[in-house]
């Protein structure tokens, strides 16, 4: 797969007026003149191959088209009438393996146009306005939907279902919606409260109430709400997070890098979070980049990221790779962690070398030790079964229906709790479109039916 260049600002963390640690924009936004000029280079293809590489399918060449013609609340409504979230995925998504991938461009070896930077100009430029929500809920069709999860794809869904007419109830068990949009994408790719500011602008459609601190399992369950409401959504993302399985994994010093990005992206200043001064991040992903990147730009002195595995299998992309390396971070391929030393306190970590045997991984028994005061978990999270029994699940994921129903009628689900493709907020928030369509469908047909 080859991908293209983006260029980024490699700034460390700086203080605000109010001597406060905060992070800078990865991406340097457009203005209006670099803006017209991105836009002039697209050649609104036919069958444009972008937009069949974006999981919600916006009508890229429509939208750049409108940025070129000055029409650029048209843009943002051509944006959003896909993906409500188009803000939070114009600065998230990664562009390079999806719609600048298949840009035509990269097929005459020059760039291709930046649709991710367009999408942000475009968005930004409409949300800046607070001006009325641009969509019309269509007239109350006295259904009420229970969404659980007010993630990308729970508020999707939920957006859709309140401009389909219906009444949406959320239920969120923490005390702020956005999911990882608020807790999880790093400081970098959200700076300025967007998150909230998003959830704000998509819950101006209106007829959606959210209620906080209500997790399902807990204060609520399925057949309570099954008996409340017409229809059910799922949007519970993947709570729990996987454990490295080595003793001593709850010594001070060790730690999940959600939570150590969650601690970054809650705090009034980051300089107080705390931070080691030999930090190891275990992981190859999204998570494990995001955690590294922000820990070296909150002054962390030496940061290390071990990935059991080779550069092709990383889940991160070769763009997330480089921006770490760029940052500093030393990045060690086909190693693990065997042992973590430290009784009170976090001291070193004994790493092995690893290599694939008849395709499966062995140690190679070459061992050394590692200092380190603070090591960061970032293998993965799962679902967290408990909340859910009484749903059939395989490979770790809700099993649902093409339809977004689970193994219980009227019960559908979305996001990373289902197996729909990346666990990518793009595809949650299509998952949560699609749902609100298929839910609106089978609440018509549950009316024919019952009018005979
Ligand atoms: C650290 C990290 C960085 C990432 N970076 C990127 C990135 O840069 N770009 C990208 O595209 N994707 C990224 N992702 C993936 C992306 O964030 C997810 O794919 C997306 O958020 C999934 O949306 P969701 O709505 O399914 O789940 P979530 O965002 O996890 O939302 C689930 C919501 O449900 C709530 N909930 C859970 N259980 C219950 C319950 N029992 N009752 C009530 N509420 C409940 C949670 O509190 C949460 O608000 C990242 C993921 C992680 C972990
Ligand atoms: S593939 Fe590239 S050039 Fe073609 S329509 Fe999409 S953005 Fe424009």
């Amino acid at each position: 797969m080859t991908t293209h260049a983006r260029k980024v600002a490699q700034t460390p963390a700086k203080t605000d007026h109010n001597c406060r640690l905060t992070f800078d924009d990865l991406h340097k936004p457009l203005n209006g003149l670099t803006a017209r000029t991105a836009a002039s280079h697209c050649l609104y293809c036919y069958e444009a191959p972008c937009i069949q590489a974006c999981p919600t399918s916006i009508d890229i060449p429509t939208f750049i088209h409108q940025i070129g013609t000055g029409n650029i609340d048209g843009a943002a409504r051509t944006i959003l009438s896909e993906n409500i979230m188009g803000g939070t995925c114009a600065r998230a998504c990664p562009t390079e393996v999806l719609c600048e991938q298949a840009c035509v461009h990269n097929t005459d070896h020059s760039d291709p146009v930046e649709i991710g930077l367009l999408q942000r100009y475009a968005t930004d430029h409409l949300m800046d306005q607070n001006g009325p929500h641009p969509f019309l809920r269509a007239p109350e069709s006295g259904r009420h939907i229970a969404v659980v999860g007010a993630g990308p794809a729970g508020l999707s869904c939920a957006h859709r279902a309140a401009l389909l007419g219906h009444q949406v109830t959320v239920y969120e068990a923490r005390p702020k919606a956005g999911g990882l949009n608020e807790y999880g994408l790093a400081a970098y790719k959200m700076i300025n409260d967007f998150a909230a500011r998003e959830v704000d602008f998509l819950l101006g459609v209106g007829g959606i109430d959210i209620r906080y601190g209500q997790a399902l399992g807990r204060d609520i369950t399925l057949d309570h709400l099954q008996a409340q409401y017409d229809a059910v959504f799922l949007g519970v993302g993947l709570g729990a997070t996987n454990a490295l399985g080595l003793d001593g994994e709850d010594i001070p010093g060790v730690q999940d890098a959600i939570q150590f990005i969650e601690n970054i992206r809650q705090a009034d200043d980051p300089a107080t979070v705390p931070l080691g001064n030999d930090i190891l991040v275990i992981g190859g992903g999204n998570t494990a980049i995001d955690a590294a990147v922000q820990a070296k730009k909150l002054g962390a002195k030496r940061v290390t990221l071990a990935y059991r595995r080779g550069a092709d299998q990383m889940g991160a992309t070769d763009f997330e790779v480089d921006l770490a390396r760029k940052h500093d971070v030393h990045v060690m391929l086909w190693t693990k962690p065997k042992a973590l030393i430290g009784t009170d306190k976090l001291t070193a970590v004994t790493l092995e070398g690893t290599r694939l045997e008849k395709g499966k991984l062995v140690g190679t028994s070459e061992t050394f030790d590692l200092p380190c005061d603070h090591l960061l978990k970032a293998i993965g999270q799962k679902l967290s079964e408990t909340t859910l029994s009484g749903l059939d699940i395989a490979s770790g994921k809700l099993v649902s229906s093409n339809f977004y129903q689970t193994s219980r009628s009227g019960v559908f689900a979305g996001g990373d709790c289902i197996k729909s493709g990346e666990d990518l907020t793009v595809q949650a928030v299509e998952d949560g479109k699609q749902a609100a369509l298929a839910i609106n469908l089978w609440l018509a047909s549950a009316q024919e039916t019952s009018h005979g």
